[in-house]
């Protein structure tokens, strides 16, 4: 008799817990699906320590920059293109603008030169493009996209890259096309600083006092489906052959059915972290939000200082954040979100 009253308790009980499970995954559901948005577009333009003092003008060209990278997105999406073309529409535009560190307008190595790193992932497929230490291609992305559709490998690195994109006929410039003016002076700076972080690890943050400018973009479209894209001259006065965390795919560029997300910053800690992954894992084991999983990465993952995120998830949430100063950046979806910003407090 006994044993029949505690079998009647115990199932009683667990009715009563799935019942309540099922309560908060529907509370949760309904969270998450309040900004249900038919389309959503985010990008940035790099994170850093970006100066308050930046002069009226100079300010102006980064939100016209940001602006219209902004409404090349917009625009791919509200007539019902796919994320992929989104991401890499905008991340071109973005390479062409010298004001950004990736293409044109990209850091100086230690050694005088530029070598590029991109990444393209789609959510919806888990397919990926990635390329490392590009010298001549003009529009990484365009390069980490062929290498996604068309061939059956994920990431290429430096002269296979090349020949990779003679291949695809992708478009191709002198080294020199790269360079521009103020960073080979941010490079003169920095290898002044002998102290720099090449010489001393704990000094690895340093070098974002004199750089910023990686860009990168994070899209749904209209048929439900998540992409990502990361572009990077990498770090001013990094070494021969350093790769970045932009090209790893899970570091700083992921995209998977739940969320899309581009990360800058510090690429070494970045990649300590597997940035990316980690936010969209964290969004599928503790079934949090987007934006409670990329808080969870900036404040008990990474240091002040560290990185910035942007990223949509499949509802149409826009989620950009960061640790450091500033992070330029912008982003809009359906539902009327629309913000270009640089410094955290905007
Ligand atoms: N994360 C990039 C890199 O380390 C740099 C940046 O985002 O500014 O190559």
């Amino acid at each position: 008799m006994k044993r029949i009253w505690i079998v009647a308790l115990v199932s009683l009980l667990s009715t009563a817990l799935i019942a309540c499970e099922t309560d908060n995954a529907n509370d949760q559901e309904t969270e998450m699906d309040a900004n249900n948005s038919e389309w959503a577009i985010a990008l940035h333009g790099g994170a850093g320590v970006i100066s308050r003092d930046l002069p009226e003008d100079e300010r102006q060209q980064y939100y016209e920059g940001l602006e219209e990278a902004l409404r090349i997105g917009e625009e791919v999406l509200r007539n019902g293109g796919s994320a992929l073309d989104a991401v890499e529409q905008v991340v071109r535009n973005l390479e062409d603008n010298p004001l950004f560190n990736a293409g044109r307008g990209s850091v100086f190595t230690h050694e005088g030169t530029h070598e590029l790193d991109a990444a393209i992932m789609d959510g919806s497929t888990l397919e990926a493009g990635a390329l490392t230490g590009v010298t001549t291609v003009r529009n990484p992305v365009t390069l980490a996209r062929k290498i996604m559709e068309n061939s059956r490998h994920i990431f290429f690195s430096g002269n296979g890259a090349e020949v990779y994109a003679d291949e695809m006929e992708v478009e191709r410039v002198e080294n020199e096309w790269f360079s521009t003016e103020r960073r080979y002076q941010q490079l003169q700076r920095a290898l002044e600083e002998s102290s720099s972080y090449l010489q001393n690890p704990e000094l690895g943050k340093d070098y974002l006092h004199f750089k910023y400018g990686t860009v990168g973009a994070a899209a749904l479209d209209q048929n439900g489906n998540l992409a990502a894209a990361t572009s990077t001259g990498g770090m001013t006065n990094k070494m021969y052959g350093r790769v970045g965390d932009v090209p790893i795919i899970g570091s700083g560029t992921y995209a998977n059915d739940l969320a899309a997300i581009s990360a800058t910053g510090w690429g070494e800690q970045i990649m300590r972290n597997v940035s990316a992954h980690t936010i969209a894992a964290h969004m599928e084991f503790t079934g949090s939000s987007l934006q409670e999983s990329m808080q969870f990465l900036l404040t008990e993952r990474l240091n002040p200082g560290d990185a910035g995120f942007i990223s949509v998830d499949r509802y149409g949430n826009v989620v950009m954040d960061m640790n450091t100063e500033g992070m330029f950046r912008a982003g809009a979806n359906a539902a009327g979100f629309r913000e270009v910003a640089i410094w955290e407090d905007e």
